[in-house]
């Protein structure tokens, strides 16, 4: 990678091999840019990892991608997956709450509900009674930011939030309703609170909008062999492209060139590049990018994360009697331990079909600043997990395996402000031609949020370096 190099072509490493950081790269070489992917661990993929228990394919990271927004579905398209897409076997779940299994309802956005009927067997008779204030009550104003859970409390009762918001935003950002930003986590809902005054109304009119959109097909999408494999597949294409990964290779510092471009040293070696995509998260970003965007580091550094488990466990299908549906999700407020489980077996028709003689499913647990319970040892955990899942569901059988997975600082968190926060570390690295940051710290910690960060990240420098100055460095 060092030297010179000919023709037109730009020179950029990504640094990381998460999705983000292979999307970018798949995208940077589909523009004609030469292409080097440094991944500290030994394995690409990060947070989507693929896995087996008792000769069942499974994911052990990330197991579902939306498909509402293009990215991620379309990228699994382009390398290669299409034949391998596959919906959810069903699309019904559970809560698990005032100790019992019940309908998770259907009709509203992250919890919140057009209609109080719509939360009916969910919420008591006072909390569905209290929903009916959001039509009265003055207009609560938003400012800036604001947390989900206090906006949400404030129009329609705490209860939707303890029992319905808070589960299904843990779900995604194991965090914390009343600290994560609307703006950030739920814009959708944030831009109707700044043009309504009820909360309601303005689901309503998400839901009517998004009926005449004609939004069909499944909201989530999995891959047979499990999105894990994604990473996989896209890695191998960057490599068909003529892209180069390189794995056990941390990248421990960037430095500017003084006649342009990036210097990138790992260990002993040290690369040097038109550009550079840094794609890992906000605390190794921070760590890389301390020397000459101080400012952006800083930032970067206030990003918390919250650590999590996941618990596998097989069971012979004979003696496993699990009611029908994807799985559940379990309020805070209702003092389990797991957060939610997952009945993959059910879920995923492909996990059905190859293991026949299986049931598959799998326990979380963890949230943002929740330390005390990831103490615990593997066995530890799946004993909570066995006791819950007894509560929950009845199901008292012995699993023939069982697979603890640590997700340490999993999960980005998006407090109130985090909007903000991320524009102050674009701001500090505009100053800095060549350099771009992407993945879940950013945008949104999905899936295909961190492809069109990728995305962006990989258009913005592509569009940063002219031909000419490209032309230049190539005679040198
Ligand atoms: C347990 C769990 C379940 C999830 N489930 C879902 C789900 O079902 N659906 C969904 O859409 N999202 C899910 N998410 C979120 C989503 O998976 C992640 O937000 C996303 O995969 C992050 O991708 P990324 O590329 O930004 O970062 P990462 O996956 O974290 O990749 C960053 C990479 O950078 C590498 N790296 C770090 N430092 C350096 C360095 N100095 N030099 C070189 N390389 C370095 C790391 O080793 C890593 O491989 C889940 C997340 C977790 C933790």
């Amino acid at each position: 990678m060092s030297g010179s190099h000919t023709g037109a072509e730009q020179r950029v490493v990504v640094v990381g091999a998460g999705i983000a950081g292979l999307a970018a790269a798949h995208r940077l070489l589909g523009r004609g840019a030469r292409v080097t992917v440094l991944e500290a661990s030994e394995r690409v993929g990060g947070k989507l990892l693929p896995g087996e228990i008792a000769g069942a394919r499974v994911d052990l990271g990330a197991e579902s991608m939306l498909a509402r927004r293009p990215e991620a579905v379309a990228l699994a398209r382009e390398v290669g997956l299409t034949d391998r897409l596959r919906p959810p076997a069903t699309a019904t779940a559970s809560l698990w709450t005032r100790d019992a299994l019940r309908p998770m309802p259907k009709g509203h956005v992250m919890g919140v509900p057009g209609t109080a009927a719509a939360l009916a067997g969910v919420l008591s008779d006072e909390g569905l009674a209290r929903i009916g204030q959001d039509a009265e009550l003055p207009r609560t104003e938003v400012g800036d930011d604001v947390a989900v859970g206090a906006y949400v409390a404030a129009r329609l009762g705490r209860e939707v939030v303890d029992r319905l918001v808070e589960p299904l935003l843990g779900g995604v950002y194991a965090g914390d309703a009343y600290r994560i930003s609307m703006r950030s986590a739920v814009p959708q809902l944030f831009q109707a609170a700044r043009t309504h005054t009820s909360l309601t109304e303005g689901v309503r009119e998400i839901q009517a909008r998004a009926a005449t959109a004609q939004q069909t097909g499944p909201v989530f999408m999995g891959i047979e062999g499990g999105v894990g494999t994604l990473p996989l597949a896209v890695a191998e294409s960057v490599r068909a492209r003529g892209g180069e990964i390189r794995t056990g290779t941390p990248v421990t510092e960037l430095r500017r060139e003084p006649a342009g471009g990036w210097r990138v040293v790992t260990g002993e070696r040290e690369l040097r590049a038109d550009a550079v995509v840094v794609a890992v998260p906000a605390p190794a970003a921070a760590r890389l990018l301390r020397a000459e965007a101080p400012g952006a580091a800083a930032e970067l550094a206030g990003i918390e994360y919250a650590s999590m488990a996941l618990i596998t466990l097989a069971y012979r299908r004979a003696e496993t009697d699990l009611p029908a549906g994807s799985g559940f999700l379990v309020p805070p407020v209702d003092g389990r331990t797991i957060k939610a489980s997952t009945f993959a077996s059910h879920k995923w028709g492909w996990i059905d079909e190859e293991n026949p003689d299986l049931t598959v499913l799998r326990t979380s647990v963890g949230r943002h600043g929740e330390t005390e319970i990831l103490g615990r040892d593997d066995a530890g955990l799946v004993e909570v997990s066995r006791h819950d899942l007894k509560a929950a569901t009845g199901l008292d059988a012995t699993p023939v395996a069982t697979r603890v997975t640590r997700w340490q600082d999993g999960l980005p968190q998006y407090p109130v402000g985090h909007h903000a926060r991320v524009s102050r570390v674009r701001e500090h690295l505009a100053a800095l031609p060549g350099l771009a940051v992407c993945g879940a710290a950013y945008d949104g910690v999905g899936i295909p949020a961190c492809i069109a960060s990728a995305y962006d990240a990989a258009d913005q420098i592509h569009g940063e370096v002219p031909h000419d100055v490209r032309d230049v460095t190539a005679t040198r």
